[in-house]
């Protein structure tokens, strides 16, 4: 079943009298070249187990299912059930779990149902929680290598941007904390039905191994991440000041003892940079 042809979609749509839902971010892939391409480059392989999140019509999932051993999906749509059953009735190695993904122990079911393989996320997210859903998949620490997923191609931008770019921000310096962002390939809206109003781009996070840091001293780096960025025109002085409660004075005097200038904004420090400015507010403490 050709699943990015529009007829055999509005056939599938009318016989199970499904209708898009646009608060779930509903837009499907029907640009034949993309999900090959997202299975492909996200590393889906024999030996290995794909956890997808949002399965629509299942056209990802198909991709996902003829490449791997296995294929975990979790979709929220409960109507899309049916179409599911007719159009992944082929694969014996998809396994559905119809919830919402931002209440699933993603940990406990690749635990229960990955049988220890090596497990890759591919999606095509929802728009309306896709950095949501990244954090919580990186934060979980899955035991995954890899996370490859269609985001908007402006959140592409931001989860990808260098430190001193434009686009860096919270978000850009908790994934590269976690992973080694890169943005792939870009993907017009009208690869999508309905077509939404804003372009595309797949990005790949290869997951780092976990860092060797206290949990007190990680929850403080991303509290000093998100304060500083919280007003990213300004000195990181003057948030982190009022968020610490430590003076303008004393925090420009530990950002100097490790050679960063006192009038830096957030954009201008590295993921390091807040590193060894987490450490210094701790041992100043
Ligand atoms: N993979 C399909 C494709 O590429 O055509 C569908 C992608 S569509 C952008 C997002 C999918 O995520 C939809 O099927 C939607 O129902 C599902 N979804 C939305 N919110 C969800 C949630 N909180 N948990 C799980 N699935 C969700």
């Amino acid at each position: 079943m050709e699943l990015t042809n529009i007829s055999v979609i509005k056939d599938l749509f009318e016989r199970h009298g499904f209708s898009f839902t646009k608060s779930l971010g509903q837009n499907f892939l029907i640009n034949p070249a993309v999900c090959p391409k997202i299975a492909e480059l996200g590393g889906a392989k024999p030996g290995v187990c794909a956890l997808e999140i949002g399965t629509g019509v299942g056209v990802l999932t198909k991709e996902l299912a003829e490449r791997c051993d296995k294929v975990i999906a979790v979709e929220i749509d409960t109507s899309l059930k049916p179409i599911l059953e007719e159009t992944l009735a082929d694969y014996d190695n998809v396994e559905i779990v119809f919830a919402d993904v931002m209440e699933t122990d993603l940990a406990a079911l690749l635990a229960e149902k990955a049988g220890g393989m090596e497990t890759v996320v591919c999606a095509n997210l929802p728009y309306y929680i896709t950095s949501p859903v990244i954090m919580r998949v990186l934060e979980s620490r899955l035991p995954i290598s890899a996370m490859t997923v269609m985001v908007q191609k402006e959140a592409a931008d931001r989860i990808c941007a260098k430190p001193g770019t434009r686009d860096c921000g919270a978000i850009s310096c908790a994934v590269s904390y976690y992973s080694e962002p890169k943005l792939l390939f870009k993907v017009g809206r009208g690869s999508f039905m309905p077509s939404p109003n804003v372009d595309s781009a797949v990005i790949r996070l290869d997951v780092k191994p976990a860092a060797d840091i206290p949990a007190e001293e990680e929850r403080l780096l991303f509290r000093i991440i998100r304060a500083s960025f919280s007003q990213r025109r300004k000195q990181v002085a003057n948030p982190l000041s009022g968020e610490l409660h430590i003076s303008k004075a004393e925090l420009s005097a530990l950002m100097e003892g490790f050679g960063i200038k006192p009038t830096a904004r957030a954009e201008e420090l590295t993921l390091e940079d807040f590193g060894r400015l987490t450490k210094a507010v701790i041992n100043s403490r």
